[in-house]
């Protein structure tokens, strides 16, 4: 009879691939073999072509839970075969393929049945996991994906792991972190011991799955504001762990959508809306009106939910800018000044992952922080890349590799500021090449010259290209959403240094991965301070006013004067005049504004002014739109903000209503989108439109320039599984610098 062979790509190993797909040859009654290959699984089977392609439809439909199929080719294999049943035969690798490496997935349902189970032997199991499920990325060392390459080597299975690995019947069948109370890790503490502690409104460190989380109790006001002042010194929100999804919706508004990516085996932080009036101290999340909630995911911390405790702030063990702590030795030396006790494990984390951080928009869910339960799942770009490599930008830095069609995404790195996070970038990147044995040929960087990304790119042998910072994002939307045509780019964020020395980001660009045209900007304001001009919004709201007032500047600055003492405004106002240098810079007319209307007047973390304007007219809608013109005149173009800043100012003077001005402003930025888009397709023709830059992650502005662009016929692209703000910019700066390479330009 024939032989066929099916040749399957994607996340195809440890998930239990094989074993189902014996099951489903057992079931068709076809006889063959199945074997892993170093870059997926081959199945032969000796049949029909009809019953080949049966066979590889039902394998598509029924696919294990945790298996992706990317790619599946049926060819025939030209010999009569000769098999005696179906059989699962050991691995043959492949040199130079690559297979996928899982992300962590959250404990399945099966196995938390069986640790809530009295007659179970893993009743009250810390650490029951199953092919299904458990740790992946963060205790893999290298490939492959066998368990002398995991942290999990130094355990020795017990006779009942090692019979239930070894039978291919078993949902452990090859989980190569298997383990049980006789042979596996174990926690420090009674789970008791902690939860006591957690109740009496003490902070916990936790080790969890991909580094340490500072945990307390939420409805603690002394607990948050003493783990505030301890770990973070700004107002940046804790992220809250709730028992189960009633729980959440008890006490936020939990969309369908918003509840799928809560539950979903990832397990993120999601944002969502607070119900009012709201149990949680102001210290949880001080003037937002949205809290990032997420669910266990691990045994051990469904546990810490057995008894009273129903919501727990749970946030990364570091100190604000390092990367989260991992290591046990690492923490008491680190952790012991911001905490009470610790529950600490012996099985170690290979590679740390903070915990995702998402929100739904549309009913597509939008990351923010790509970490635990993504990375580094490969995102497929549909065409094929030269192989490169983007070092990304500084704040929430990421770097991307490209690879075939993929392109591997870092987890989040955190703000590339200091040793540590130096350390964690290459350790990351020599791991991550590794396992997918990618050989970048060449690297694209930011252009600013003080990123200690682009120093690090500039020490390095390989060729390299600058890439300019929002022309790296529109790349990044493109090469999301799988275009390579030319396209209308509106990347909007607070700061990317400029082809032009000046500091960009109110950007309108025409461009694709070879080149951009800056077709429009926002009007520049002078920028005094460099980096403390994103934390002072008075000084973007003092800029916005001598820009937009000239002489009467002295009359209306009395708005954020109260801001800073004479002395402080004297030095300011005589630099006003001479500015170092200038920005277009959306986030700072977002501090501006936040700052005119008192809504923020000194941000404590990066966009933080931004999000409180955006809390705020979530409470009015009102629907004024500011003028504004677009001065045509210059090259490029220039989007006149003085009027709405005018508005602004004069509508403060009066006491008019803060949330409607916010909402007023939102609106009007929507509609400077719309009015430039439709003008630079009059220009170029074209028709399409990405959005990207930290400016988009605002869904209230989203809710005002999707309508409107689609309303005039523009097809409108965003992010998704690519964060919006610079976590997304390396892969940006791959795909041109790839480009590049193709080109040889
Ligand atoms: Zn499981
Ligand atoms: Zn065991
Ligand atoms: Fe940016």
């Amino acid at each position: 009879m024939a032989c066929w062979r099916i040749v399957v790509r994607g996340t195809v190993q440890g998930v239990g691939f094989r074993p189902f797909v014996k099951r489903l040859a057992d079931r068709q009654g076809l006889a063959g073999v199945v074997y892993n290959t170093g870059d997926g699984v081959v199945i032969e089977l000796q049949c029909a072509e009809d019953a080949a392609h049966d066979f590889a439809a039902a394998m598509k439909r029924e696919k294990p839970p945790l298996a992706a199929i990317a790619e599946c080719r049926i060819e025939s294999n030209g010999h009569n075969g000769s098999f005696q049943g179906f059989v699962i035969e050991a691995s043959r690798p492949v040199q130079g393929a690559f297979t996928l490496v899982s992300p962590d997935i959250a404990v399945c349902a099966q196995c938390l049945a069986e640790m809530r189970d009295p007659s179970d032997r893993r009743f009250g199991y810390a650490f029951t996991n199953c092919t299904n499920c458990g740790p992946r990325y963060t205790i893999i060392r290298q490939t492959p994906y066998d368990r002398a390459n995991t942290t999990m080597a130094s355990f020795v299975m017990c006779a009942g792991c090692e019979s239930e690995y070894r039978d291919s019947g078993n949902r452990r069948f090859h989980a190569e972190p298997t383990a049980c109370a006789v042979c596996g890790p174990a926690l420090s503490e009674r789970i008791e011991t902690v939860v006591a502690a957690l109740a009496r409104d003490e902070i916990v460190a936790i080790k969890g799955l991909g580094g340490f989380q500072l945990a307390c109790n939420a409805f603690s006001e002394s607990a948050c504001i003493r783990l505030r002042e301890r770990k973070r010194k700004n107002r940046k929100p804790f992220a809250l762990m709730m028992r189960d999804a009633q729980t959440a919706e008890k006490y936020c508004e939990v969309r369908q959508d918003e509840r799928e990516l809560l539950e979903s085996r990832a397990a993120p932080i999601v944002l969502l809306e607070l119900r009012r009036p709201s149990p949680f101290p102001d210290a949880v999340a001080p003037g937002l009106d949205r809290i990032g909630v997420m669910l266990p995911y691990t045994p051990m911390h469904h546990q810490l939910f057995e008894g009273r405790l129903e919501c727990l702030v749970m946030t990364s063990g570091n100190f604000t800018e390092e990367p989260i702590v991992i290591d046990n030795a690492e923490a008491r030396a680190k952790l012991t000044p911001l905490v009470d006790c610790f529950l600490l494990h012996n099985r170690d984390i290979f590679m740390r992952a903070d915990d995702s951080v998402a929100r739904c928009y549309e009913g597509v869910p939008r990351m923010i922080r790509r970490a635990r339960g993504y990375a580094p799942k490969p995102i497929d770009l549909g065409v094929e890349f030269q192989e490169a490599l983007g070092v990304g930008a500084e704040l929430k830095n990421t770097f991307c590799l490209t690879k075939s069609h993929y392109a591997i995404l870092s987890q989040h790195i955190g703000d590339f500021e200091n040793l540590e996070t130096h350390v964690f970038f290459e350790e990351t990147l020599r791991n991550l090449a590794g396992v997918y044995r990618a050989s970048p040929k060449i690297l694209g960087h930011d252009l600013h010259p003080d990123y200690l990304s682009t120093r690090w790119a500039l020490n390095h042998a390989l060729p390299k290209v600058g890439v300019q910072h929002h022309h790296a994002h529109i790349a990044a939307c493109m090469a999301e959403n799988g275009l390579r045509k030319a396209v209308i780019g509106i990347a909007w964020d607070g700061t990317g240094y400029g082809a032009d020395g000046q500091i960009w980001g109110g950007e309108f660009l025409i461009c694709d991965f070879t080149g951009f045209r800056r077709a429009a900007h926002l009007r520049y304001i002078p920028l005094v301070g460099g980096d403390r001009a994103s934390r002072e919004g008075r000084r973007a709201a003092a800029a916005h006013l001598f820009d937009a007032f000239g002489n009467d500047y002295a009359s209306v600055v009395k708005l954020v004067r109260h801001a800073a003492n004479d002395a402080w405004w004297r030095v300011f106002d005589q630099m006003l005049a001479r500015p170092p240098v200038r920005t277009s810079s959306a986030g700072r007319l977002f501090d501006a504004v936040a700052a005119l209307t008192g809504v923020c007047v000194e941000s404590t973390f990066e966009g933080e002014a931004a999000m409180l304007l955006e809390a705020a007219a979530s409470n009015s809608d009102s629907d004024e739109v500011y003028p504004f013109s677009i001065d045509a005149e210059t090259s490029p173009w220039t989007v006149d903000t003085r009027a709405i800043i005018r508005n602004i100012a004069h509508q403060c003077m009066a006491g008019h209503n803060r949330a409607a001005i916010a909402q007023a402003f939102h609106r009007t930025l929507g509609h400077i989108m719309r009015t430039l888009s439709v003008k630079m397709r009059e220009e170029t023709g074209l028709n399409t439109v990405c959005l990207s830059g930290g400016t988009f992650q605002n869904v209230t502005l989203l809710s005002h320039v999707l309508p409107l662009l689609r309303a005039d016929g523009f097809e409108v692209y965003q992010h998704s599984l690519v964060p919006a703000n610079d976590g997304g910019v390396s892969l940006g700066q791959a795909v041109i610098a790839a480009a590049r390479l193709q080109t040889g330009s």
